[in-house]
């Protein structure tokens, strides 16, 4: 679109898969599919799908608790965006791609890659299809159960309405953990369930209680923690019967959210509520955790995409907007806030393709799987919270458009600070840390062994190196939790940048973020790094 008045107008549309700097590359060398990531790229880059999420997040949600004579029904309606903005969601696979090739083969990592392309673009409709995906390795602890869920799980339909199970062509799974006394701490959570019969193994139970947050709550179930009578149970819980009656679950109100405003997230009560036991009575939260390992890694994709978006925001502004008789873009001090965001942008890529990479493997690789059982809640806490940062400084770079709705702006930073609260809060996911270190010991070394790779090029990081060696071995006082993550992710990231980043991004971050010439805020690189050549790699081609 030419420009107006100056005015540089909405981000043309551009293929977001090829136009990251990093990203293609990233992810070949993870064994992803990177032709459908460029179909996919041009398809969530064009002008009507970016009009998709604007009103699906405009139109938000509306809960039906009743229908007109008077009957409940706990049902949501969604704008129709949103329905499309799902839809392309399933048809790409992103809810089931990872179950679609053995582990190891890609599809793993390139269904990570589709999710973080189409997040940029719509961020709500990312909770189901994370849910879903993450639910089938719940669902799978109890077979005679996942026979029957499993094919409806794996299917590309989007079936958007609720009626029995039989009548179904896919189905989307939500979670439901969080209750109104503990959100972290879900073994204060009050919910009970009693076997109707023997109980036991997927058994039917009868729930009763509460869940305080349940996003996407049009799912067909939710896999839910209760206490069962010898302890904490993970069940699936339907919101239609086997019978063909509803479920007795009912959604008492939607909450009102600063951001993810397409996505519903509903309280919601039992009440004599039909609950399948999945795996042991007691074993809840081991069983469910399964799944949180890998919507966390899509968390920490979410906060990468909303800062791949938002820069390359700001990057389309500034290169198309003149100030003082010159573009934006040639600005030196421009330059240098650009471009200390896009070395931020780009190190958050390379670290969560690497970590993608590790889910892909991690069943069949155990170096992977021990390197991600500490990489993914580094990520976690890193790339949701630097998000955040970021995706405020690209707001300022568009100028007071930034702050108005049409610029997409608004909406990327409300979300920002979502991804660090839910799937574990930012203290919880650092004490995790600590956690995995002392129990699993074989993850300390898998990691380091990574970050030891990258020895002898650089004296600034072989100290950080020489101090995780010691610090990661000792027991971690949680005091400094915070300190010791964000020294493991700065060195993760440092580690990528050398081995794989483009060598001017490389010296930046060094020179920055690992000798210490920075800031505490952006665009405080030192002159002498490549500032022109590096903020010119966050306009979009
Ligand atoms: C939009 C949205 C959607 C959500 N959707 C779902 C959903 O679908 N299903 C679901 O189950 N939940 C959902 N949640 C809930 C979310 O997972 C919780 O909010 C989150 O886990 C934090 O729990 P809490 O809100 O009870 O906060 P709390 O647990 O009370 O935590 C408050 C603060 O205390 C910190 N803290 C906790 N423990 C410690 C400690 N030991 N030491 C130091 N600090 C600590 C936390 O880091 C946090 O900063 C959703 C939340 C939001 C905002």
């Amino acid at each position: 679109m030419a420009s107006f008045d100056n005015q540089p107008g909405p981000i043309a549309c551009y293929n977001l898969f090829t136009a990251d700097p990093v990203l293609p590359d990233a992810v070949r060398r993870e064994g992803g599919d990177v032709g459908l990531l460029e179909a996919f790229g041009s398809v969530v880059g064009t002008e009507q799908t970016r009009e998709l999420g604007r009103l699906a997040n405009k139109n938000t949600p509306i809960l039906h608790t009743h229908d007109p004579r008077g009957e409940r029904i706990d049902e949501i309606e969604y704008h129709p965006a949103y329905h499309t903005i799902l839809e392309l969601a399933v048809d790409a696979g992103i809810h089931c791609m990872r179950y679609e090739q053995p582990a190891g083969e890609g599809a793993y990592v390139t269904r990570n890659a589709l999710m973080g392309l189409i997040t940029q673009i719509e961020m709500g409709h990312g909770c189901p299809t994370s849910m879903t995906s993450g639910a089938l390795v719940t669902l799978r602890n109890q077979p005679d159960i996942a026979e029957i869920w499993e094919p409806l799980t794996v299917s590309r339909n989007y079936d958007k309405d609720l009626k029995p199970l039989s009548e179904k062509t896919g189905v989307l799974i939500g979670m439901g953990m969080t209750e109104r006394q503990g959100g972290s701490d879900v073994r204060a959570n009050t919910s009970r369930a009693q076997p109707v019969g023997a109980g036991g193994p997927g058994a039917e139970y009868r729930l009763e209680g509460h869940k305080w947050f349940t996003s996407a709550p049009m799912c067909d179930a939710f896999l839910v923690l209760a206490y069962a009578p010898k302890g904490m149970s993970c069940f699936l819980v339907p919101r239609v019967l086997p019978d063909g009656n509803r479920n007795s679950l009912f959604y008492l109100r939607l909450k009102d959210k600063l951001g993810n405003r397409s996505n519903a997230s509903a309280e919601l009560e039992f009440s004599n509520t039909a609950g399948w036991l999945i795996g042991e009575e007691g074993r809840g939260i081991p069983t469910i955790i399964e799944m949180v390992h890998s919507t966390r890694l899509d968390v920490a994709n979410w906060g990468v995409s909303l800062m791949r978006q938002a820069v390359s925001q700001a990057g389309w502004h500034v290169a198309n907007r003149e100030a003082f008789g010159a573009q934006l873009l040639d600005k030196p001090l421009m330059q240098n806030v650009l471009a200390d965001l896009e070395i931020e942008v780009e190190t958050a890529t390379l670290m969560i393709t690497r970590l993608s990479g590790a889910h892909e493997r991690m069943d069949v690789d155990d170096h992977e799987k021990s390197f991600a059982r500490l990489a993914t809640p580094i990520a976690k806490y890193w790339l949701t919270k630097q998000s955040n940062p970021v995706v405020r400084e690209a707001l300022e770079c568009v100028g007071g458009n930034g702050y108005v709705e049409d610029s997409m702006m608004p909406r990327l930073y409300r979300e920002a600070p979502l991804n660090a609260i839910w799937e574990g809060a930012g203290n919880v996911i650092a004490l995790d840390i600590g956690r995995a270190a002392a129990k699993n010991p074989e993850s300390v070394t898998a990691f380091l062994s990574e970050l030891e790779m990258a020895r002898g090029r650089d004296g600034y990081l072989d100290k950080q190196l020489d101090d995780l060696q010691v610090t990661l071995r000792e027991p971690l006082p949680e005091v400094e939790a915070r300190r010791l993550v964000e020294k493991l992710a700065r060195t993760w990231a440092a580690t990528l940048v050398l081995e794989h980043g483009d060598p001017a991004v490389s010296d930046a971050y060094f020179c920055s973020r690992i000798a210490g010439d920075h800031g505490s805020l952006f665009g405080t690189l030192p002159a002498s790094c490549d500032l022109d050549y590096i903020a010119r790699r966050a306009v979009p081609a």
